[in-house]
């Protein structure tokens, strides 16, 4: 079975040196997850050859415009090219009434069936049970309320004993918090907005440092720790990364347009 990442977006607030803004795809035995949809994403999409039909859910971690601006545009373009499938939308609750008026606005009536889920930003929840995969949602520490997701494999084919899974904790400031709900997953994406010297803005902004992203999969014991949504001010990422390693060797900065296979 399945069970992938490919980043489409790894840059925070503007986009920069070629990096897009927040949007990742996980393929679990061919079932497509968007997570996120920053401004862009419906070109990422169709530069790396994924099908929009193939995304059957949707989830936004928060409302911050780097994170869903891609959105509507590509509900428009799913509604234009004819898609009859269902498409579920896990989101802060607000996100139902700005694509509302949205819609109202431009007279559109979706042909297919939008159906939105309002996340719980108080509080860590199941919010999708499928016979392959559990995913929950759990608050993170931002300016506004946002939640990280977690994906579980379900029943593991034999020959692969250890159940996959994966982890996102986009834009928060460092949260010891989570550490119960990502204990021991496979592959964690977690922000790292700054590198250390700036790690009073960094809380300031409620964005966390490399080093604290590591510090965060090392006392989660994470397999793998994916770093993100990077500041515009940094185009070269080495240094990000070099600072993660002295903390949790297993750390990588996210390329968009690769596919890494997890676990
Ligand atoms: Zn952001
Ligand atoms: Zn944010």
């Amino acid at each position: 079975m399945t069970f992938s990442l490919t980043v489409l977006g790894s840059n925070a607030a503007v986009p920069a040196y070629n990096r897009n803004l927040s949007a990742h795809l996980l393929n679990i035995n061919e079932r497509f997850f968007l997570i996120d949809c920053g401004e862009g994403t419906q070109f990422q999409l169709r530069k790396y050859h994924v099908s929009y039909h193939r995304i059957k859910h949707v989830f936004i971690s928060h409302l911050h415009g780097d994170h869903f601006f891609g959105l509507i545009g590509l509900l428009n373009s799913m509604h234009m090219l004819g898609r009859k499938e269902e498409l579920h939308l896990y989101a802060p609750p607000m996100l139902e009434e700005i694509l509302d008026i949205q819609f109202q606005a431009s007279q559109t009536q979706l042909i297919y069936p939008l159906i939105f889920h309002p996340l719980r930003v108080d509080q860590p929840e199941i919010i999708l049970e499928e016979e392959r995969v559990l995913v929950h949602s759990f608050p993170l520490k931002h300016s506004i309320p946002t939640c990280g997701f977690v994906f579980r494999e379900k029943n593991p084919p034999r020959k692969v004993p250890q159940a996959r899974s994966f982890a996102y904790c986009s834009d928060t400031g460092y949260f010891e918090d989570i550490l119960p709900n990502i204990q021991q997953v496979l592959v964690l994406y977690h922000e790292a907005t700054f590198m250390q010297e700036l790690a009073a803005a960094a809380d300031e902004k409620f964005h966390s440092t490399a080093i604290e992203a590591a510090t965060i999969a090392k006392k989660a014991n994470a397999g793998k720790l994916l770093l993100g949504h990077f500041s515009a001010r940094y185009d070269d990422l080495r240094p990000l990364v070099d600072e993660a390693r002295t903390v949790f060797p297993e750390s990588y900065a996210v390329e968009e347009g690769i596919t890494l296979k997890i676990g």
